[in-house]
């Protein structure tokens, strides 16, 4: 993020949880959502992390000493990565891909 260009980027990271980073915001937001009742928008909730840049920028920093602690985690995978998920109804029915709060608004 460079100062004066305007950020909009939201990425689904899996089940209800987005990363959300945007202009006049210096923070990476990495937070649950949540479709109101009655209504079709997923907002925010309480429920998540906001990490100013310099604090995102060490958490980048110490990911070395988190695999090298949990060597397990230098190899998993995300379910969308299998290749079960070719299949458009098991990628449909996966609910860290598409929860169903999240993504059955008519
Ligand atoms: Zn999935």
């Amino acid at each position: 993020m460079k100062l004066n260009q305007p950020v909009d980027f939201s990425k689904h990271l899996g089940a209800k949880h987005f990363v959300v980073v945007r202009s006049g915001v210096r923070c990476v937001n990495l937070r649950r959502f949540t479709v109101p009742p009655n209504t079709t928008k997923k907002v925010p909730t309480r429920i998540g992390i906001s990490l100013r840049l310099g604090e995102w920028n060490v958490l980048m920093d110490k990911i070395g000493l988190l695999h090298d602690k949990f060597p397990e985690l230098r190899t998993v995978k995300p379910c969308y990565a299998d290749d079960s998920h070719m299949h458009m109804d098991v990628y449909q029915n996966c609910s860290e891909c598409c929860p169903r709060e999240l993504y059955e608004i008519v």
